[in-house]
C-alpha cells in the first residue's frame, strides 16, 4: 500500500449530552515510507487519528483511503485481513501476554492466519531484528520496559505491515530508552520500508522525524516536511 489519504475526516464522541470533536475536518495524505511525527497536547485528537488510520475505529464523517480504495467501507474480515496485511500497533503500555514467552509474544499475530513463511522462523528472524533473540525464552516480567517495547514492535512487523502506527511508543520508558526505541523505529523504516506514524509528547522526539503534524482540539495545526526544532 503506497498512499493513504484522509478526507475530512472527522470523529465525534457523544456523552452526556455534549459532543467532543475530536478529530476535526482533517485533510492529510501518507505516501510509503515516510517517519512522521503527530504531536499535541493531551486531548488534541492523536490518539483518535491513529485509530481511524489503523481501522480499529469508523470516522463520523469523512473518508479515509488506502490506495484510493475505502476499506472502512467493506466488511469486518475484509477490514480484519486489510489490517493484518498492511497494519501494525504499538502502544504505551506495551501489552504482551504475561504468561507467554517472547517468541510466544511474537507469534501471536500469526496464529489463525495462513501464511507463506515458516512462523517460527520469521518470529525468531524479527526478535533478531530488534535484538532480543537471547532473550525469546523470557516471559515480559523478565524483561526491562525497553525490551518489552522491543517485543511489541517486533510483533507489530512480524507480518510484515507496509505501516507501524505507534501511539505514545516510549511513554513508559525512561529518556535513554526511549531515543533507542526511536532509532530502532528508524532503523526499520529504512531497512524494511516500513512508514510510521508515531506520537509523542516529546519534542526532542518529534524532531527525528522527517514530517511533523501537530494537532490542536482536533485540528491539524501545523505540517511540516523536513522540519527541524
Ligand atoms: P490525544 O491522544 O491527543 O490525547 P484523544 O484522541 O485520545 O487525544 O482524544 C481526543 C478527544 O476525544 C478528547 O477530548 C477525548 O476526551 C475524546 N475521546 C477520545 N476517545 C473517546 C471515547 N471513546 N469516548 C468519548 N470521548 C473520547
Ligand atoms: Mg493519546
Amino acid at each position: 500500500m503506497n498512499v493513504i489519504e484522509c478526507k475530512n475526516l472527522q470523529k465525534e464522541f457523544e456523552g452526556d449530552g455534549t459532543t467532543t470533536v475530536a478529530v476535526n475536518n482533517v485533510n492529510l495524505s501518507f505516501h510509503k515510507g515516510e517517519f512522521t511525527a503527530v504531536i499535541g497536547t493531551s486531548g488534541s485528537g492523536k490518539s483518535t487519528l491513529l485509530s481511524l488510520i489503523g481501522t480499529l475505529d469508523k470516522p463520523s464523517k469523512g473518508k479515509i483511503t488506502y490506495d484510493n480504495e475505502e476499506i472502512l467501507k467493506k466488511g469486518k474480515n475484509k477490514i480484519a485481513d486489510f489490517r493484518f496485511q498492511e497494519i501494525g500497533f504499538i502502544f504505551q503500555q506495551f501489552h504482551l501476554l504475561p504468561t507467554l514467552t517472547a517468541l510466544e509474544n511474537v507469534l501471536t499475530p500469526l496464529f489463525s492466519r495462513k501464511v507463506p513463511y515458516d512462523k517460527v522462523e520469521r518470529a525468531k528472524e524479527v526478535l533478531k531484528q530488534v535484538g532480543l533473540l537471547d532473550k525469546m525464552n523470557a516471559l515480559p516480567s523478565q524483561l526491562s520496559g525497553g525490551q518489552q517495547q522491543r517485543v511489541a514492535i517486533a510483533r507489530a512487523i512480524v507480518h510484515k505491515p507496509s505501516w507501524l502506527l505507534a501511539d505514545e511508543p516510549t511513554g513508559n520508558l525512561d529518556t535513554e530508552t526511549g531515543a533507542k526505541i526511536y532509532d530502532l523505529l528508524k532503523e526499520l523504516n529504512e531497512q524494511v520500508g516500513c512508514g510510521v506514524l508515531f506520537v509523542t509528547h516529546d519534542p526532542v522526539l518529534a524532531a527525528k522525524a522527517n514530517r511533523i503534524i501537530t494537532m490542536k482540539d482536533g485540528n491539524v495545526l501545523s505540517d511540516k516536511v523536513g522540519a527541524t526544532i
